[in-house]
């Protein structure tokens, strides 16, 4: 099972989710089979409960699970997947679960804390749902595509960052893969391609112990080779992996822009897949 987590930083509704379904989407056309997990760092168990305006469209899937909106984009980009409530994991399943297990006395003489049990917990949970099969074949799909909800520093999401970092020792390196999401803004008085945001946000997840193989950056234009050259710079990322996601005119137009910059075979060679197909030929 080979895992790719997608995070997200500078700011929310940056385009993480459909950076993730895109990506699965690339798997799929490798002809491998794929699942998704998205981790929303928030206490509702579920979102049935927020408020449409505050939150965004809430999907209901085929379980009656009430989610993110994520998963629906996720089900939509795949065609032939259906996921299930567990595909969502919030704060407040986890919590809810681990608070269950110590009333049941499941951690009789343990003092129950975030760091081992919730984090185990989350662990866990990944685990189990990345090996359901979710295209009504037998046996696990290949690939997780993970995302985590929410900005790269915010509290809420610090127990599963955590997590995360204990899961890519778990799972071994070949299997574990981290795309981060990030802005490059252009100051209008400047009219230059600002890196800093980006280098900011992944010297904060480096100290948080996870690093990036991809940086994928979201602009209004197209990056600059310059741009490109300075984030691979300092941000100690090569810089074929550092990849632009400019503003484009419809969502599905992701992966084919990912496919240009040759993403299908940047990941078959991070994560070392055994494919039976052709990778896709760039332009
Ligand atoms: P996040 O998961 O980071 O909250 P989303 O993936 O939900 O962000 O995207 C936020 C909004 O931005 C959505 O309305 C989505 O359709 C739009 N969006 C994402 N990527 C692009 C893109 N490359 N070009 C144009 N719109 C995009």
């Amino acid at each position: 099972m080979k895992y790719i987590v997608v995070t997200g930083g500078v700011l929310s509704g940056i385009g993480k989710g459909i950076i993730a379904s895109s990506t699965a989407m690339i798997i799929k056309s490798l002809g491998l089979r794929t699942t998704s997990i998205k981790i929303d760092p928030y206490l509702n168990i579920d979102a049935g409960t927020m408020s449409p305006f505050e939150h965004g469209e809430v999907f209901v899937l085929n379980d009656g699970g009430e989610v993110d909106l994520d998963l629906g984009n996720y089900e939509r980009f795949l065609g032939n997947v259906s996921l299930g409530r567990d595909n969502n994991i919030t704060t407040g399943k986890i919590y809810n679960l681990v608070i269950q297990k110590e009333r049941e006395g499941k951690y009789l003489g343990k003092t129950v804390q975030v760091v081992p049990h919730i984090s185990e917990e989350i662990q866990l949970w990944i685990d189990r749902v990345a090996h359901t099969p979710v295209d009504g074949l037998e046996g696990p799909p290949d690939v997780c595509v993970i995302e985590l909800g929410g900005t790269v520093g915010d509290i809420e999401s610090m127990p599963f960052i955590e997590a995360l970092r204990q899961f890519q020792f778990r799972v071994g390196p070949e299997n574990f893969c981290l795309m981060h999401v990030s802005l490059v803004p252009v100051l209008g008085s400047v009219g230059e391609q600002k890196t800093k945001p980006s280098q900011q946000s992944i010297k904060e997840l480096r100290a948080l112990g996870l690093s990036p193989d991809f940086i994928m950056c979201r602009s209004s234009q197209p990056l600059t080779v310059e741009t490109k050259k300075k984030i691979s710079l300092f941000c100690h990322v090569a810089p074929e992996n550092v990849i632009g996601v400019h503003d484009v005119s419809n969502i599905y137009r992701v992966p084919l822009l990912l496919n240009e910059h040759n993403v299908p075979a940047l990941l078959a060679k991070r994560l070392q897949f055994k494919l039976k197909v052709d990778l896709p030929t760039t332009p």
